[in-house]
């Protein structure tokens, strides 16, 4: 049985280890912080196709994603399928509305179009909340007779020498590890509060001025900010202000939320996905920056990596 060890125990890692272990593969999980302190544990996390690319690898993985998530959703594990208003203007990426399931996307009527949003799509998609599915994949990967280590690596060399096989999924951390000028943090706030009897939606149109809610099981997601080039983890009382003026600028809700918690994170923004083997270590495969939709894509990436390695 080949074994493969991955970095990274992120939504992005978490997800290939299980594809890789579903092809019979012995897998370990190597990582710096473990699924409970990354990224991808403080987000969203709804499937919305937001700063990834290229569009039409995304869009693809999005859709195989989707049709993954079918089978995750399971009562306890997080994952259920809302609806979810996607507004979007001539320059939007909308192919991925294309290859959605029959039944499941439609254009919004003028009646049911958010105040400012001239275009939009109603569709069903599905939600990952990160607190109960995160531990849900670890425990599975686990049960899978997978390990885990909790280890910084800090050099390709280093990497390399892990395994047969080693699948980078280290998000921004890639930055440093592969010394990767393309990869940039595109910092986001975002606010948890008090659920509200508001439609799910995101209006990432207007540049600068990225607006979503999400609505989750005992709590509520109430977005955001997209500000590249900035490493700044701070919470910012500014962006949470812009964040509540815009929702209430949209008329969604007359009144302010009650918040409970402010969440800076930094997305891992690439032109295009790093999904490739290494030129200078071939027995390394690179998958990162995913931008703002780890969650989105995260399962069809992992289908792709498995089939790859398999051949
Ligand atoms: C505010 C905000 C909201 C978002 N909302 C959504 C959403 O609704 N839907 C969606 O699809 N996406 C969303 N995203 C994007 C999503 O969070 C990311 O695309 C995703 O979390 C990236 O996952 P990852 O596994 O690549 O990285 P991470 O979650 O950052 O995990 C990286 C892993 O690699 C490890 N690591 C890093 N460097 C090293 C090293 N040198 N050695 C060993 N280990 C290392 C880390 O410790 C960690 O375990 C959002 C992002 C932000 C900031």
């Amino acid at each position: 049985m080949k074994s493969v060890t991955v970095i990274g125990c992120g939504i992005i890692g978490l997800t290939t280890a299980i594809k890789l272990q579903e092809k019979g593969l012995k897998v370990r999980i190597v990582a710096k912080e473990r699924f409970n302190k990354t990224l991808s544990s403080k987000v969203g996390a709804i499937w919305f196709p937001f700063e990834i690319y290229p569009k039409e690898k995304t869009n693809n993985w999005a859709s195989l994603a989707y049709k993954e998530y079918k089978k995750e959703t399971k009562i306890g594990n997080g994952v259920t399928f809302i609806p979810f208003i996607t507004a979007y203007d001539n320059e939007s990426n909308t192919d991925w509305a294309l290859k959605m399931p029959k039944g499941t996307t439609r254009k919004a009527t003028p009646s049911e179009l958010p105040k400012g949003i001239e275009m939009a799509f109603i569709s069903t998609v599905p939600l990952a909340e990160p607190g109960l599915y995160l531990p849900h994949l670890f425990e599975r990967f686990i049960e899978n007779k997978g390990t885990f280590i909790q280890q910084e690596v800090t050099s390709l060399e280093e990497a390399a020498k892990l395994d047969e096989l080693v699948i980078n999924c280290t998000g921004l951390g890639a930055k440093k590890l592969c010394n990767d000028n393309a990869l940039q943090p595109m910092r986001g706030q975002i606010l948890r509060c008090k659920k509200m009897d508001i439609p799910s939606g995101a209006d990432s149109t207007k540049k600068g001025a990225l607006s979503y809610i999400i609505n989750r099981s005992t709590d509520c997601v109430i977005g955001g900010t997209d500000y590249l080039d900035d490493w700044n983890l701070q919470v910012e009382q500014s962006d949470t202000d812009i964040i509540i003026d815009r929702l209430l600028a949209n008329g969604l809700s007359q009144q302010k939320p009650e918040i409970i918690e402010e969440i800076v994170g930094l997305r891992p923004k690439r032109h295009e996905v790093r999904f490739e083997f290494d030129n200078t270590y071939p027995s390394v495969f690179h998958n990162y920056g995913h931008g703002g939709a780890g969650f989105t894509v995260a399962w069809g990436c992992a289908i792709e990596v498995a089939a790859l390695l398999n051949n």
